[in-house]
């Protein structure tokens, strides 16, 4: 897949191959994966990770690169469903990890903040209601009204390039003992077994960490999480606009940045088309990506020629929480994070991660 992130750096990995034993098989190199098995590797745990396609190779090197605290939902909507105490709990652990994000990789990741823009007066209504009651939680946030628009502007967020991050993940938990194998697409997981296209796993403990596509590695799920198509386009480098934040709009449907070299990506547009883009297809489409070009074009003012167009797969549930469960024993799932996982996912991998061991983990559920 062709993406803005994507520097042909990456030499590959090898597929499994017959079969191998360890302690902790984990299903899928995204982020949520891979920051995993960084946890277990911590725990002096024997892992082996496997992808169907290579690390990344989902919406995990894919994706807008946004770095965003709190949950999908905005988050005065998560507090009148989870209440104040849970919903700011789980807020502040992900200011934490976009902290750590920053601290891990400050060469591949910016807080500039993000901005939510209003579209219309119902929006700018509801932007205030955010104001006030992250306000009321002492959180950061602040109004903001510039030549993007009027809405908030919250600090604490950021960019970062996902691909790269990934990566390194992958790298560092090689050089840490790891297993890694790609283009191995696991066909059946039976209690301590793990079966791939030409290989197997024996292991004690399995972690699914797969975002889109859940519902078809566990059938069983089909009721509580969805798959979804998101697409994308970005540009060649261009001086037209100075974007200085990452930027979503709409009620979040709409989100773009401009990366350092001046390429801008953008993406969006998924309600306008909502039953086809219920899909695990991950071609582009001619209708997201007509609707991409029209607001590159007429909004955002940018007439640079498009270098790249794509689309990867996401998991959407119910409540707008991610589905973390030992679905069997010794069985774990995460996934469904609603369109923004690069930070929910990496705490979600953690914290079951940290299960499996039998240390203390954050309150996620
Ligand atoms: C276009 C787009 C833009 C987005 N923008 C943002 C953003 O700006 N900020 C943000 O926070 N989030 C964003 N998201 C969401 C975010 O990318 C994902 O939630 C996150 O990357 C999920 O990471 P993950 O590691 O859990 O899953 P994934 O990245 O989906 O990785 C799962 C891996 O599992 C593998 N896999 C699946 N099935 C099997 C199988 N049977 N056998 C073996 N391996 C398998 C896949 O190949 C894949 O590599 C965006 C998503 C998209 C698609």
């Amino acid at each position: 897949m062709k993406t803005a992130w994507e520097d042909h750096s990456w030499t590959g990995l090898p597929h499994l191959l017959g079969t191998k034993r360890t302690d902790v098989c984990v299903i899928g190199l995204g982020g949520s994966g891979l920051c995993a098995i960084g946890e277990l590797l911590d725990h002096g745990v024997n892992v082996i990770g496997i992808d169907a396609a290579s690390v990344a190779g989902g919406a995990a090197g894919a994706n807008g690169g946004f770095l965003l605290a709190g949950t999908a939902r905005f988050y005065h909507h998560m507090r009148a469903s989870l209440g104040g105490q849970r919903a700011r709990q789980l807020y502040l652990l992900t200011v934490d990890e976009i902290d750590r994000v920053f601290a891990q990789m400050p060469d591949i990741a910016r807080r500039a903040g993000s901005l939510r823009i209003a579209m219309d007066d119902d929006e700018l209504a509801d932007c205030e209601a955010q104001f006030a009651v992250m306000q009321q939680d002492r959180l950061p946030v602040e109004k903001y009204s510039g030549p993007e628009g009027r809405g908030l502007l919250i600090p604490t967020d950021g960019v970062f390039n996902p691909l790269l991050r990934c990566r390194r993940l992958a790298e560092q938990c090689m050089q840490r003992g790891a297993q890694l194998f790609e283009n191995s697409e696991v066909l059946e997981i039976r209690s301590g077994m793990v079966r791939a296209q030409q290989g197997m796993i024996r292991c004690k403990n399995i972690l699914a960490a797969v975002d889109g596509k859940l519902e078809l590695l566990f059938p069983a799920l089909n009721q509580r999480v969805r798959t979804a198509r998101l697409q994308m386009l970005s540009t060649v480098p261009t001086n037209e606009v100075r974007i200085e934040r990452a930027v979503y709009a709409r009620w979040g449907y709409e989100y773009w940045q401009q990366l350092a070299d001046g390429r801008v990506v953008l993406g969006g547009f998924r309600d306008q088309a909502m039953e086809q883009e219920w899909t695990d297809s991950t071609e582009a489409t001619e209708i997201i990506q007509d609707k991409l070009t029209t607001f590159l074009r007429d909004h955002l003012k940018v007439s640079a020629p498009i270098e790249h167009r794509w689309a990867a797969s996401v998991g959407y549930t119910d409540n707008g929480l991610p589905i973390i469960d030992e679905i069997t024993p010794n069985v774990w799932v995460v996934g469904g994070y609603n369109g923004t996982g690069n930070i929910v996912g990496a705490l979600c991998g953690r914290g079951v991660a940290q299960r499996i061991v039998g240390a203390s983990s954050e309150p996620l559920r």
